[in-house]
């Protein structure tokens, strides 16, 4: 099959590679319909990734081998590694056990089901994020024609049929990623009351920002929207993507030409931000971000960082009394909120899908998407 696999920084390749096979009674082989580009590929394109070197606690025992350590090694991936985490495509071939324990009839998954995936696989205790593969460790991505799903009875969820193929990829990462930041930054707001003195519910005088419009900044914005923020400012340097966060319910910010921090400062009465998520994943953005907040703000991050430390100082935090959460999106536990805010059909999701192109212009895909060219905001590639 065809599969656009890491080579070294800055460089992958579309190659000809073995078909995957089912290695645990818990694998499925999922065949691809469609696969997305992520910021988080382009950290492993880049070899900035600091994410997922892997310890191997106890080789015989699955979930313990599974879990992972955070390293900053600065490294890509292993030479030929499968890139990508986002797919939909249907069920191709099923382990012997992977409906052991599902009771229904109607829950256990059988070839041609059309599944998606959180961007790791999930049972509970550990998980593993596809095409992350460092000394042998790890599961290869989806960027390719099909896949090896690990613990699949857990990982996989059946695509409702009014969910495109687009809709659900957004669904497996972006989506979810952008709800997690607005939601912890706006159930931190509700935690932070007590300090403004304010009332105990959300005030719509209340003002959020987002840092970053790339397609998980966009989807922030939606689902800050969505979960009933008012008002929402949205920075970045690229036009194109501040109108699409404008179309969202954004008032839009150039990061250059408009002061995002004086023009919040004046906004706000000289206080700040109630929240900001910054959703870039670089000192400079969380250094704006911190600038942004009001004294006991909500600093809410989803942006993948590889620096070693912050660019404020624990002093700074504490002066400003912040309030700041981060992490990895746990999708699987929201997928259900954000199934419904896509069934809503109230946002135009899929126009942040500014490029559909083929699993063989892999190299090309890559190309426009890490350079931002043609207007590119996400590309999906199709088997
Ligand atoms: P992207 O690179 O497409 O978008 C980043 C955007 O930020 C760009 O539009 C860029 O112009 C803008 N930007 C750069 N510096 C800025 C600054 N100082 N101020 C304001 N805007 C700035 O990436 P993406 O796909 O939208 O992903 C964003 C981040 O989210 C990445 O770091 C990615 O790895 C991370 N991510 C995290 C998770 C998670 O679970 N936490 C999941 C998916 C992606
Ligand atoms: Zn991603």
């Amino acid at each position: 099959m065809q599969a656009i696999t890491y080579q070294e920084p800055f460089k992958v390749l579309v190659k000809t590679v073995p078909l995957p096979q089912i290695i645990e009674p818990t694998d499925a082989i999922v065949k691809i319909s469609s696969s997305g580009l992520c910021g988080s590929d382009l950290h492993r394109m880049r070899s900035s990734s600091f994410f997922f070197h892997f310890e191997i606690k106890d080789s015989d025992d699955q979930h313990n081998s599974l879990n992972s350590v955070y390293r900053n090694d600065e490294r890509g991936p292993d030479k030929d590694t499968i890139m990508g985490h986002e797919f939909v495509g249907t069920i191709h071939q099923i382990g012997s056990d992977v409906n052991k324990n599902i009771p229904h009839d109607q829950d256990r998954f059988k070839i041609g089901d059309r599944v998606l995936s959180p961007f790791t696989t999930c049972c509970g205790e550990a998980s593993q994020v596809y095409g992350v593969i460092y000394d042998g460790h790890g599961i290869n991505g989806a960027q390719a024609e099909y896949i090896r799903v690990p613990l699949a009875s857990t990982t996989l969820v059946k695509v409702p049929s009014e969910i495109s193929d687009n809709l659900g990829l957004l669904l497996a990462d972006i989506l979810s990623t952008g709800y997690f930041c607005a939601e912890n930054g706006l159930n931190g707001l509700i935690g932070q009351r007590e300090i403004k003195c304010d009332a105990n519910s959300y005030d719509e005088n209340d003002v959020l920002v987002v840092v970053g419009c790339g397609p998980v900044g966009l989807m922030t914005v939606v689902s800050a929207v969505y979960l009933g923020a008012k008002k929402v400012y949205a920075i970045d340097s690229i036009n194109e993507r501040l109108m699409l966060a404008r179309d969202f319910g954004a008032i839009p910010l150039h990061l250059d030409l408009d002061d995002p921090v004086q023009t919040v400062k004046e906004a706000t009465g000289g206080r700040g931000a109630d929240v900001v998520m910054e959703v870039v994943g670089n000192s400079s953005a969380l250094e704006l971000a911190y600038k942004l907040l009001r004294p006991a703000g909500m600093l809410s991050s989803v942006g993948v960082h590889n620096s070693k430390s912050f660019p404020f100082s624990p002093t700074n935090g504490y002066d400003k009394n912040i309030t700041y959460k981060s992490g990895r999106c746990p999708v699987r536990r929201i997928l259900e909120r954000t199934t419904q805010l896509v069934l809503t059909k109230r946002f135009d999701l899929e126009k942040i899908i500014t490029h559909e192109m083929k699993l063989c212009d892999g190299e090309g895909a890559y190309n426009i998407f890490d350079k931002k060219l043609d207007g590119c905001v996400k590309v999906a590639t199709l088997s």
